[in-house]
């Protein structure tokens, strides 16, 4: 999941990515969480990421993310009041991913886990409290370690080996 100017996410089962019927699956920062809310870059109102992405925060601010953080740290309560409530629809977002998916693992990256270090420790904390106890036995949440300048290339590349790899292999067993 990358959690960064915007939200999004990738599925994968079984080592295999899962495209949808319109490649376009795991767009969870448009799942609508507020039938009244904030106005989304996609035309309706009150997507995940219209509120809880760094540019939907920027405009609830009123300033640049880097500033937000800043000021939370220095205890401004209402920028640490935006990003805590963020931390936590995040948190139960992924935790309902989990529980749909009953999945063992989520994996997170982006922007906003790099500026604000405390993110991370934020969302395994809530997620505790979101997921359904039968998933939260198999189920962990890492942050990603590869760079995230290289991520897209890499991602890419790894799509295209994978695709070969199980066509050479559907090749193999009709042989
Ligand atoms: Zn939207």
């Amino acid at each position: 999941m990358n959690l960064g100017s915007g939200i999004g996410s990738a599925i994968v089962n079984n080592g295999k990515l899962l495209r949808g019927s319109n490649n376009i699956i795991g767009e969870i920062g448009h799942i609508v969480i507020d039938p009244n809310g904030y106005p989304c870059d996609c035309g309706r109102k009150g997507c995940l990421q219209a509120l809880h992405c760094i540019n939907g925060l920027e405009r609830r601010a009123g300033m640049p993310f880097a500033e937000m953080v800043t000021l939370a740290q220095r205890k401004d309560a209402g920028c640490r009041a935006l990003l805590e409530q963020t931390a936590d629809v995040l948190a139960m977002w992924i935790a309902n991913m989990a529980n749909l998916y009953n999945a063992p693992l989520a994996v997170v990256y982006g922007q906003m886990l790099d500026e604000w270090g405390e993110m991370f420790p934020l969302l395994e904390e809530k997620i505790g409290r979101y997921i359904w106890t039968p998933v939260k036995g198999n189920f962990a949440i890492k942050e990603s370690q590869i760079p995230r300048d290289k991520l897209p290339v890499i991602a890419a590349a790894s799509v295209v080996l994978t695709d070969a790899l199980i066509s050479n292999i559907d090749i193999a067993q009709t042989q």
